[in-house]
């Protein structure tokens, strides 16, 4: 029987916990440890990789789908990309026309600025997780449809529940609606406060397209950006 998402969990908290309590022991000069800290690091690196292969299995779950009427005139799904272990991960509403024929998130010209903000945080884009709520280009760079929106949100979930990111940035409306499931959320209202997603921080900011239109309200999505930055610890597991 495969393991479960929760069994995998458990284990890198086990792993986690030990490590830092062979850190401390080795702090104190305990020499001849029961295990050295290296062979940690490897079983630890090899749990962390597992979470790509779990976003493998998941894309593979996806397949060629045919859930929603998206499927019709999509070039390409768009699945997500970047770093299965990123503590950070950004939520997009749905693919535009680039990212249709390219097949990978942001990358027309909001992708651009996207790109241009997380460099700003300090970060390379491959360090992040870079996804979206429904995974297929919407006719016209319409917004996603309601029916479209339930097809796919379980996806972005499972891509959560696989990354374990420390704080989420939603980009836009769509993207905080549909994963707080709440749809009366005014972006212009809520930007800059935490929410609440299965215990994970949640920022939301403006969509970079909306920013392109109105660049004098950057600077907000970059205090946002700093705001969520520092949700994320500091002790690293490298
Ligand atoms: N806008 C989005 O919301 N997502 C993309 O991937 C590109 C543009």
């Amino acid at each position: 029987m495969g393991r479960t998402l929760k069994q995998d969990n458990m284990d890198f908290n086990i792993f986690s916990d030990l490590k830092s309590m062979l850190a401390c022991y080795q702090a104190f000069g305990v020499e001849n440890l029961p295990v050295d800290l290296e062979a940690f690091k490897s079983i630890i690196s090899s749990r962390l990789s597992d979470r790509g292969l779990m976003l493998e299995e998941l894309r593979k779950d996806i397949g060629e789908c045919t859930r929603c009427k998206l499927s019709k005139q999509r070039k390409n799904i768009v699945f997500g990309e970047g770093s299965s272990s990123s503590k950070i991960m950004f939520i997009g509403e749905a693919p535009g026309k680039e990212e249709d024929i390219q097949s990978r998130p942001f990358v027309g010209e909001a992708g651009v600025l996207l790109t241009r903000l997380i460099e700003k945080m300090g970060l390379k884009r491959g360090e992040v997780y870079i996804a979206n709520i429904v995974k297929c280009r919407p006719p016209e760079n319409r917004n996603p449809e309601d029916d479209e929106i339930s097809s796919c949100i379980s996806f972005v979930d499972r891509q959560i529940e696989i990354i374990r990111p420390e704080v989420i940035i939603t980009l836009g409306r769509i993207a905080l609606q549909s994963l707080m499931k709440n749809p009366s959320l005014k972006i212009t209202a809520v930007r800059g406060r935490f929410f609440d997603y299965k215990g994970i921080p949640v920022m939301p900011t403006f969509h970079p397209a909306y920013l392109l239109r109105n660049p004098g309200d950057k600077w907000k999505t970059w205090s946002d950006a700093q705001r969520a930055m520092e949700k994320i610890k500091t002790e690293v597991v490298k």
